[in-house]
């Protein structure tokens, strides 16, 4: 494949930008590529400047559950960017959102517009201590949050007690007051409970851990962890950021019937588009300013162009849409253990609705320290290898990939030929 343009755009790209990105991940660095300059997507392929076409799995990290450019949500945006970009200034289609998101998600009252999944954890890693009057938050390791200093911290080898900034400029006292619990073991939970329940405002979560792979909650988890935080009155935050309005029309808590007390959401309400939301129960939204005293704020929040393609792709997200995407997860991941089984890979897959993963390792994985173990030489020629096939996922063992509603069974067959052919080499 040739990507002499990208290679060149790289270059040019790295002497006024670190690292030649604005985001670290599409460095390629951990896979030692050269990332494809993309110049255009449509449904669930790729272009890049070099004209290589891609399948697309990676989705633009999670929003483009619908594929690239639908029709429908094009056309929004271009109807409402005729009359102005941005106002600074409250807008019908604002609270539509807003009550667009109240009516599909459990036990979220009201919501506020912000402009990134980051803006949303931390806000309510605010409102939650602004309300407690308690400094401490536990989070699990493996689960990404955005960048805000308090949630940038992951677990120290070994501990699961207080945790280590996971990058310099991350101060000893914000990184004291985040502990580390393990994903799927309630019992580290209950430690810390245990050891700072006086001091802990609120417990964090991605209810399917997106940021190793794809990690669903074994069996009980997210219902003892509800019943913990209660026992403890400690305020549950779901980080539906890559969940909401993916696993279901009220994202992961809807489909596991376990509610929180605060939501963080993002990526997919925006259609593509800058934005995040964090929303719950309204005796905690209403100290939010201005109808409170807990302060947060943005320039661009609720972005009128933002705002319409997010009203314009959750009105496409229909339950026969979520039928498609459940079946379209289910097939593709029955033709890749078809693959694993005839040839006894030592590989592990696992999936929740679109959301899939497959682990150079062995399973099942229950969290990060699962994961800990894969041959990463092997997934890099993997990733090296479907690249060069024109299969385009993202370039880590711990993210994960997305299937959109644009993705035919036929799209897929063809993915799935490409795997066949890269593995047998790989393996
Ligand atoms: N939460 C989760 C679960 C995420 O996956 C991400 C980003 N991938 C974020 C928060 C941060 O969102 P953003 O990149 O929009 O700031």
């Amino acid at each position: 494949m040739n990507i002499n343009k990208s290679i060149e755009f790289f270059k040019r790209s790295k002497v006024s930008m670190p690292g030649g990105v604005n985001s670290p991940v599409r460095a390629f660095s951990t896979v030692s590529s050269n990332p494809p300059f993309i110049k255009k997507a449509k449904g669930p392929y790729l272009w890049d400047v070099d004209n290589n076409k891609y399948i697309d799995y990676v989705g633009s990290w999670g929003p483009m559950i619908l594929g690239h450019a639908q029709g429908d949500v094009i056309k929004a945006i271009k109807n409402m960017s005729t009359n102005g970009t941005s106002f600074g200034a409250p807008t019908e289609n604002e609270f539509i959102l807003a009550e667009m998101i109240v009516d599909r998600v459990p036990g979220c009252d009201m919501v506020r517009l912000v402009s990134s999944g980051t803006e949303a954890t931390m806000s309510t890693l605010r409102l939650a201590r602004g309300v407690k009057q308690k400094n401490k938050i536990i989070k699990f390791s493996g689960c990404y949050h955005g960048h805000s200093d308090s949630l940038l911290i992951e677990s120290g080898s070994g501990t699961l007690t207080h945790g280590v900034p996971s990058t310099p400029g991350i101060t000893e006292g914000t990184a004291k007051d985040t502990l580390i619990a393990e994903f799927n073991n309630i019992n580290s939970v209950k430690t810390l409970f245990d050891r700072y329940s006086k001091e802990i405002a609120a417990v964090i979560i991605e209810p399917v851990n997106g940021n190793t792979g794809c990690i669903p909650p074994k069996n009980n988890f997210l219902c003892e962890l509800r019943a913990l935080c209660d026992v403890h009155k400690t305020i549950l935050i779901f980080d539906e950021v890559i969940t909401g309005f993916r696993l279901s029309r009220g994202g992961a808590s809807e489909y596991y019937s376990v509610v929180p007390d605060l939501y963080a959401f993002g990526k997919i309400i925006g259609g593509g588009m800058p934005i995040g939301a964090y929303g719950g129960k309204r005796e905690l939204m209403e100290h939010i300013s201005p109808s409170g005293l807990i302060y947060q704020a943005g320039t661009l929040s609720g972005n009128p162009i933002s705002v319409i393609s997010g009203i314009t792709t959750l009105q496409n997200l229909t339950s026969e849409v979520y039928e498609e995407l459940e079946n379209l997860g289910k097939y593709f991941q029955f033709k890749m253990q078809d693959i694993i089984d005839s040839y006894s890979y030592d590989l592990f897959q696992q999936r929740v609705g679109s959301m899939y993963s497959l682990y150079f390792c062995k399973g099942p994985i229950n969290n990060v320290n699962d994961v800990l173990s894969h041959d990463k030489e092997k997934f890099i020629k993997y990733f090296q290898g479907l690249i060069n096939e024109g299969i385009y996922i993202a370039p880590s063992q711990y993210e994960i990939s997305f299937i959109s509603y644009s993705h035919t069974y036929n799209i897929i067959d063809k993915t799935i030929d490409k795997i066949k052919k890269v593995l047998e080499k790989v393996m």
